[in-house]
């Protein structure tokens, strides 16, 4: 098992908890079936729980890649170049985290990491620069080209979706889903939403940027939480959307003293 690619492996990628341990909670209570778990990094900043949400994810597995979050909140990062609402949020939790979390998340690998062989690699920005927003096809370009790996899961963007190239024509993705993406309703938690997925057959010999989502604050315009699964003997990967208590984790927000803002955008998935 140490050497080369496991066979017929079924990873869970999460990215962008964001210290939101309700989102993740049902990101694992749905999550199908899967042997690894994929973490690409901004485990904590924004959230309410980020104590919390660094024991849940250890306890899943080992791979990692640090955010430019995990960085300012651990002190190993400054935080000059954050808005207001997100510098106070970094403060927030590096007076908050336990010591040994704070350890913990100084000690995170630096993207890419390959934890399935050379043909799949893991970063948070991208494969250039851990800190690059791959928004748009033009931002993908260099890194689609980039001599990484033909699969690249990223995270940062809180944007579910991705890039791919077959060398000639070049792809945006996204996951369409039935349900179309609306506000949270005031009164009700779930105002009707249910938990949709969307598959995404990887072509051999094609190059692809695959990005999970947020679990924690998507910012897509759709308020639940995302993940993704990597079916790495089928060839395929499988979006997921799944409805979470987004006033438990408001209520976490406003509770730490946390800007209003960082919990009325959870509602609006932006
Ligand atoms: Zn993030």
């Amino acid at each position: 098992m140490e050497d080369g690619p496991l066979i017929g492996m079924r990873a869970l990628l999460i990215s962008d908890i964001h210290a939101n341990l309700q989102a993740l909670q049902a990101v694992l209570a749905a999550a199908p079936e899967h042997d690894v778990v994929w973490n690409l990094g901004d485990i904590v900043g924004y959230g309410g729980n980020p104590n919390e949400v660094i024991d849940e994810s250890r306890r899943l597995g080992t791979v990692f890649v640090r955010g430019n979050h995990d960085r300012a909140c651990s002190g190993l990062a400054g935080i000059e170049e954050f808005n207001p609402i997100a510098q106070r949020a970094a403060r927030w939790t590096e007076c908050v985290l336990t010591g040994e979390h704070r350890d913990w998340l100084q000690h995170l690998a630096a993207g890419p990491i390959m934890p399935d062989g050379p043909q799949v690699s893991c970063v948070h920005g991208s494969p250039i620069d851990e800190d690059e927003y791959i928004l748009t096809l033009r931002d993908a370009w260099d890194s689609l080209q980039h001599p990484c790996s033909c699969i690249t899961f990223f995270g940062h963007t809180h944007v579910q979706g991705g890039f791919a190239t077959n060398g000639e024509e070049w792809f945006r993705l996204t996951p369409q889903y039935q349900a179309p993406p609306r506000r949270l309703g005031i009164r009700s938690t779930d105002h009707g939403a249910v938990p949709e997925q969307f598959e995404l057959e990887l072509r051999e010999g094609a190059r692809y940027l695959l990005n999970p989502g947020s679990v924690g604050q998507p910012r897509d315009g759709d308020w639940r939480a995302a993940f993704a699964i990597y079916d790495d003997a089928r060839g395929v990967l499988t979006w997921h959307r799944v409805p979470y208590d987004v006033r438990g984790a408001q209520q976490q927000i406003l509770r730490a003293g946390l800007p209003d803002r960082l919990a009325s955008r959870l509602r609006e998935g932006r």
